[in-house]
């Protein structure tokens, strides 16, 4: 019998779970270990921060849906791994032996890079179901008394998407209380160029996302450095293209959302080189495992990718649902080779595949490969996005309830494309 510990059961952990537990088949054992007893669906962290969501919609308890499926489950988080030992120590001390580990630990918030970034300080996050809680609790208190809005993503941010998101998901809230004509939105961006996304632009997503900006009124800086932040002040660097600082600006606000850089988690980070690269993430192979420790595998957020490409200000690569689900599928596949001493041959796709909600419409892309050149890329924008993403995030949810394998996002994107394997 061997026994698979995952750690993290959020957008591929818990997806992870249940594949893992299936393709291993009877006889075998998994556990899941979370820090928290709740699966939040992540992407409408952004609705939650505006009231169009609330903590029922986009959560559900993770223990009983792993009990049907014979899977374990501690929710007191992993504070120590011991790999050469093949160990872990959970929050409440006990060790727990693995043959096989799964990290899929998501990111660490690195907001402390940022003087007085973060819900600790003067900046709201919709990274997680409670800072999008408590950005909620701050846009109930700012629309009594509007003022100027600041959004975006600070240097060294991968996750773009949920930036511009949240900008456009605002400004059609603020419509719709008819107060938007009180409010100036500044989008302020690491990227060099409105719709780079970390993945150097998908199709004319420059264009179009520049135009939604103008549409929108929302106006923009784009190979921006935030130094600082103080209570309603933000202070920004823009840098040429060289990566020369060329303009500080000081920019007030009444509201502000920006997206951190992320880094791996500490229990992860702090095994050490062989397992994560200088900003803590896990090193994998091209089947998922870590080439120290052979029985590791990672999947998510938390793995290490390189940059798409240099950016005058420090950016990162998007890791979206698409990749993470086909990251799922290879560990799954790659821990069955094991256990039948074969060689592993499953390689995850890495595309990218997003649905951009934007209040009330908003932009599909599909990039193949997310690395450019590439053989195909796709970008369309229309109301049909948001319902599509309003029937994604149901579906998703009914499916991690019923321990599906399902590969949703998958199955979207090649029925947009009209193909059977995007490739
Ligand atoms: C706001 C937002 C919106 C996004 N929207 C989209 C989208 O629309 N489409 C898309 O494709 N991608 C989107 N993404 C990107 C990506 O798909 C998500 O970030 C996704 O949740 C990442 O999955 P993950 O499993 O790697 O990490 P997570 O879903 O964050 O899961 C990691 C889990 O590990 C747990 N954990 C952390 N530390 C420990 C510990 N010590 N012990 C045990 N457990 C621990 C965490 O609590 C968490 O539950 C979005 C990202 C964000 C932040």
């Amino acid at each position: 019998m061997a026994h698979t510990v995952i750690i993290g059961a959020g957008t591929g952990g818990l997806p992870a779970a249940y594949d893992i537990k299936k393709s291993m088949g009877r006889g075998h054992e998994v556990t899941v270990i979370s820090n928290t007893p709740l699966f939040n669906f992540v992407p409408s962290n952004p609705w939650v921060a505006v009231g169009w969501r609330d903590r029922q919609d986009v959560t559900f308890e993770l223990e009983k849906y792993l009990a049907r499926k014979n899977i374990r489950f501690i929710d007191s988080g992993v504070s120590r791994i011991n790999p050469d030992d093949n160990s872990l120590i959970v929050g409440g001390g006990e060790e727990v032996r693995y043959d096989y580990l799964v990290i899929a630990t998501g990111p660490e918030l690195a907001f402390d890079e940022v003087e007085g970034l973060g819900p600790e300080h003067h900046t709201h996050s919709v990274c997680t179901l409670p800072h999008a809680e408590e950005a909620y609790r701050g846009w109930q208190k700012f629309v009594k008394n509007p003022g100027p809005i600041i959004v975006g993503a600070v240097q060294g941010a991968s996750c773009f998407g949920p930036a511009y998101e949240f900008a456009m998901i605002m400004d059609t809230d603020l419509r719709r209380q008819k107060i938007r004509n009180q409010v100036p939105i500044t989008f302020v961006t690491s990227e060099p160029y409105i719709g780079h996304l970390g993945l150097s632009g998908v199709g004319d997503s420059r264009g179009m996302l520049e135009s939604e900006m103008r549409n929108r009124h929302i106006t923009f800086y784009t190979n921006s450095r935030v130094k600082r932040v103080e209570p309603e002040k933000m202070v920004i660097e823009q840098l040429d293209h060289k990566g020369e600082a060329m303009d500080e600006e000081e920019l007030g606000f009444s509201y502000s959302m920006m997206i951190p850089a992320f880094r791996g988690i500490e229990c992860v980070s702090a095994v050490g080189e062989e397992l994560v690269n200088p900003r803590g993430f896990v090193k994998v192979d091209e089947f998922q495992r870590n080439p120290a420790w052979k029985n590791i595998y990672s999947l998510g957020v938390c793995i290490a990718i390189p940059p798409v490409e240099a950016t005058p200000v420090p950016t990162g690569t998007p890791k979206t649902g698409y990749m993470i689900e086909s990251m799922v599928t290879a560990v799954a596949h790659n821990i069955v080779h094991d256990l039948n001493d074969e060689e592993p041959e499953a390689v995850a796709s890495w595309n990218a595949f997003c649905l951009a909600d934007m209040g009330d419409t908003g932009v599909a892309f599909i990039a193949v490969p997310q690395i450019p050149p590439r053989n195909l890329t796709w970008f369309k924008r229309g109301r049909w996005v948001h319902w599509a993403k309003v029937i994604f995030e149901k579906y998703f949810i009914r499916n991690m309830k019923r321990g599906s394998t399902e590969p949703l996002y998958q199955r979207l994107a090649c029925r947009l494309m009209g193909l059977n394997r995007l490739r």
